[in-house]
């Protein structure tokens, strides 16, 4: 079975728009995200447009700050103060990555919690892996959706994840634990990786290397998400981790590169969005 995340991610989004369409004579308004941007990466304005078009579909107000390579970490750091301030956002974004002359952990953490959508702020995280109330972030909270989706049980299974960063290999470990599976993080420094991963029911890969994954790592019947997004260096197409023709066949479930993961990241920073709106209303 092939997990589509366009399908499931277009549904959500129009149940989403539904929903916020109400709010106007509910709430006197509709949510309003912010995006920073810094720079003009081709990757990054893309991902910015894709998060405007979506804002636009589900009937968010969007609005897109685009800033030069060049401002400093200290102009940066006034903008998202001015955004903490103003009570008619309630959602900001800064675009990863940063140029380096500023620091990615300082203007994460400068983000007021409560509109924190990406759900990179400490205090988001520190939340989560305490089991309290946050804002999960995005791309591991649209993996937890897809797995659901497929109708794939979690509890008690044998998961595998490739990857340990702070924005998708932890956080994803951590929810798959919170589904009550048995959680394997695997990173550069495994050893015998493919035997690690041959024994995974459900297999995440986060790694960021095209078609890294190969039908021998993979155990048969498996789950397998591919998060990755790279260039395939033979066609200059996007893949993803997985070498996807060589793995599907045995895999039970598989997520597409395009199409699978990412869609679903985008989807659920919208319904973060929504739900920071909807804590201030309380
Ligand atoms: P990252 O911060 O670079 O982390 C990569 C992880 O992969 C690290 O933990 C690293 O291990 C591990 N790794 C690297 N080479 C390995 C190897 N040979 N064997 C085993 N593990 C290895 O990347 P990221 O931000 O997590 O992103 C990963 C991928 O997901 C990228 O392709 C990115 O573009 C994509 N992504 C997609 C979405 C989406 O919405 N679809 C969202 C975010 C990211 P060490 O910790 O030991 O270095």
């Amino acid at each position: 079975m092939i997990i589509s995340g366009k399908e499931l991610s277009a549904q959500l989004k129009s149940d989403m728009a539904r929903q916020v369409a109400a709010f106007p004579e509910k709430y006197g308004r509709v949510p309003h995200l912010v995006v920073i941007l810094v720079g003009e990466d081709p990757g990054s304005v893309s991902y910015v447009t894709g998060k405007a078009k979506a804002s636009e579909v589900v009937g968010i107000r969007n609005t897109t700050i685009r800033k030069p390579e060049e401002i400093t970490e200290e102009e940066l750091l006034e903008i998202i103060a001015r955004l903490n301030a103003d009570d008619s956002v309630d959602g900001i974004l800064v675009q990863l990555p940063l140029p380096r002359h500023i620091s990615e952990e300082r203007v994460i953490a400068a983000i007021d919690k409560s509109k924190d959508v990406d759900g990179f702020h400490p205090l988001n995280v520190a939340a989560l892996w305490q089991k309290q109330e946050c804002v999960l972030p995005c791309t591991p909270k649209g993996i937890i959706k897809l797995l659901k989706r497929a109708g794939v049980e979690m509890e008690g299974k044998r998961a595998v994840v490739i990857g340990r960063s702070n924005i998708v290999g932890l956080p994803v470990a951590k929810l798959l634990l919170n589904e009550n599976a048995t959680v394997t993080i695997a990173h550069s420094r495994t050893k015998n990786l493919a035997e690690v991963t041959r024994e995974a029911e459900i297999l995440v890969v986060a790694i960021g290397r095209p078609k890294f994954v190969t039908a021998d790592m993979v155990g048969e019947g498996a789950v397998v998400i591919d998060v990755g997004v790279n260039r395939d260096p033979e066609t200059g197409k996007l893949c993803g981790d997985v070498d996807y023709a060589a793995v599907e066949p045995k895999a039970s479930v598989i997520t597409p590169v395009p199409g699978g993961v990412g869609p679903m990241t985008i989807c659920c920073l919208m319904e973060n969005t929504i739900e920071c709106f909807l804590r201030k209303q309380k």
